[in-house]
């Protein structure tokens, strides 16, 4: 069964003068390799996360991201030379390998769950709590309480939506799937079934 630990729970807020944002971080362990989801634009917090678990950047194999908005990515760069995976594509340096369904060499499975972005997937994982989506922003908050009653959760409104009609078809996809979901800004949550 695979692992997974939430190293940092995304924030989006206003900030000092600005806005401050970071997505959820995940670590998943699965079939011997160590995959970050989404690394998240605040290096402190994330080397910080990886020291509490005992690593450095050069621990993890792969980092996957679920989409291309810089408050999930810009930390790419703490991993030079590692494998780079968006849902279908493996990027290492110029080369691209593309792959279907799930992470090559693991259990985890791929989800297309455009809307919030036309890319976006979202990666399940199963453990032995359940399913765990790791659907970062098919839902987000700001600092405000989290409701995840069924009807709050697939009426949740996102300003930067790229087609509401494809964000509604993928959060009853993940919803119907998972029996955890971590979010992009915020803390995981069961589902309601
Ligand atoms: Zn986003």
């Amino acid at each position: 069964m695979a692992k997974v630990k939430v190293l940092i729970e995304g924030y989006a807020h206003e900030g000092n003068g600005c806005y401050e944002a970071t997505s959820t971080t995940v670590l998943i362990e699965d079939s011997g390799k160590k995959i970050i989801v989404d690394p998240g634009c605040n290096e402190e917090l994330l080397l910080q996360a990886l020291k509490g678990e005992g690593l450095t950047p050069k621990d993890i194999d792969l980092i996957f991201l679920t989409h291309y908005h810089i408050d999930h990515v810009l930390n790419i760069r703490l991993f030079p030379g590692k494998d780079i995976l968006d849902g279908n594509i493996i990027y290492r340096g110029d080369k691209e390998f593309s792959f279907k369904e799930k992470i090559p060499g693991t259990n985890i499975e791929i989800i297309e769950t455009p809307g919030h972005a036309h890319e976006h997937t979202t990666p399940l994982v199963k453990t032995e709590k359940g399913i765990i989506a790791i659907a970062e922003d098919l839902w987000w908050w700001e600092d405000e309480k989290q409701k995840t009653d069924k009807k709050s959760l697939l009426s949740l409104k996102d300003p930067f939506v790229k087609d509401e009609a494809a964000l509604l078809k993928s959060r009853k996809i993940i919803i119907e799937k998972a029996d955890f979901i971590i979010p992009g800004h915020g803390k995981m949550f069961k589902v309601e079934k």
